[in-house]
């Protein structure tokens, strides 16, 4: 068997009485992108923090290559890292910030020099060696400290949420950068944002978190495509959730009653519930087919347009089922119905079956 490359096992951090992370598993490969995505206060900066020896777990380990590294101080631990605010020492010059890290390693001058060249040549910030950080954009200032967590080659690289202070273009942007330096270098990157489109742009996997813990860990379109549980489904991507109870339970599938009597048949069931159970039909709004016509008996629902929205390459029906539950529809710019729709207009939607997943109510 071979030892897993970075290894998080079971850590748990409290202050206080605050659960911060509560029992944090993962294994990530050498050279992967791995993103912690989750709301604000999920512990996905304490699990970065306790990677970077910042603070001290209250159970579990850290293991890198199969070694414990939580007895080694944060400085000896040659993990790069990068957090959200521009961290520059106001004072240094650029070259001066992305050297510091050398000069605190005692490498000699030529070295340095060298290295500072190569790290700002990395973010695309060639001969910005003498400017001061005042004198730069937030994206700029973001790239020269990318540059000195990178400069002395660690092996592992943490970002904290390093692009959120930036605007939407200037992100993107970065973002595209990160992938090539990714991909460039080969270097680990544990990556921390709560914004799901960032995730899926940059990450080889994510780990879904979630009150302390991580729900889910999975490439973009697995999660997307099976998520374990209704945080999951309702985190990645946009769906509807109609509220109803489950009905004729078998195994792993189940029917699902809607407070008008309406039912659907054999839906894939997530957790373990009886008929009766309160639970969510969740459907992807591109996977909804909008027809005049019923679909299939159990896989068809009747509904109502309330509005209409064209956004170019598709046009978002707004709609509500018999019994009121709220959804949306995308459809594909040139589809039929388009331009025949109307605020009122009686329609039916149905689905493949694989497009439908019943989430227990939490
Ligand atoms: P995230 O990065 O996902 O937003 P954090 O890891 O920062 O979440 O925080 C997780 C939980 O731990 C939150 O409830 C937060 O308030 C709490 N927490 C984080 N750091 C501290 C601290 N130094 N002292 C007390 N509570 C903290
Ligand atoms: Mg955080």
């Amino acid at each position: 068997m071979t030892v897993p490359y970075l290894q998080i096992d079971g850590i748990r951090k409290l202050y206080g009485d605050v659960v911060a992370t509560d029992r944090v598993d993962l294994t990530i490969a050498e050279g992967e992108f791995m993103t912690f995505l989750g709301p604000s206060g999920s512990g996905k900066s304490t699990t970065l923090y306790i990677l970077a020896g910042f603070q001290d777990p209250t159970a579990g380990d850290i293991r890198l290559r199969g070694q414990s590294i939580l007895n080694t101080p944060s400085h000896k631990r040659n993990i790069g890292m990068v957090f959200q605010r521009y961290t520059l020492f106001p004072h240094l010059s650029v070259g001066e910030n992305v050297a510091f890290p050398l000069r605190v390693r005692r490498m000699g001058s030529t070295e340095i020099a060298e290295r500072v060249k190569r790290a700002l040549a990395l973010v695309r910030l060639e001969g910005f060696e003498d400017r001061m950080p005042a004198n730069m954009s937030g994206g700029q200032q973001q790239r020269v400290a990318l540059a000195r967590a990178l400069v002395y080659d660690p092996p592992v690289l943490l970002m904290d949420e390093p692009l959120s202070a930036l605007d939407k273009k200037l992100r993107e942007e970065i973002q595209f950068e990160i992938r090539r330096i990714h991909q460039e270098t080969g270097v680990t990157i544990l990556y921390v944002t709560h914004d799901q489109e960032e995730a899926l742009r940059l990450s080889d996997r994510i780990a879904i978190f979630n009150k302390g813990r991580i729900e889910q860990v999975g490439t973009g379109p697995e999660l997307y495509a099976e998520p374990a549980t209704r945080f999951v489904a309702d985190f990645i991507g946009d769906s509807a959730f109609l509220p109803g109870e489950l009905s004729d339970v078998a195994g792993q599938r189940t029917g699902l009653r809607f407070p008008d009597g309406t039912r659907v048949a054999a839906v894939p069931l997530h957790g373990q519930g009886r008929a009766g159970a309160k639970a969510d039909l969740m459907l992807r709004p591109e996977r909804i087919e909008l027809d005049r016509a019923p679909g299939p008996d159990g896989a068809t629902l009747p509904v109502t347009v309330e509005d209409l929205t064209f956004l170019g390459n598709n046009t978002t029906v707004s709609a509500r089922t018999a019994w009121g539950a709220p959804l949306t529809v995308r459809l594909n710019f040139g589809h039929p119905l388009t331009g025949q729709l109307a605020r009122g207009s009686h329609l039916h939607i149905r689905w493949a079956p694989e497009a439908a997943h019943a989430f227990l109510r939490e």
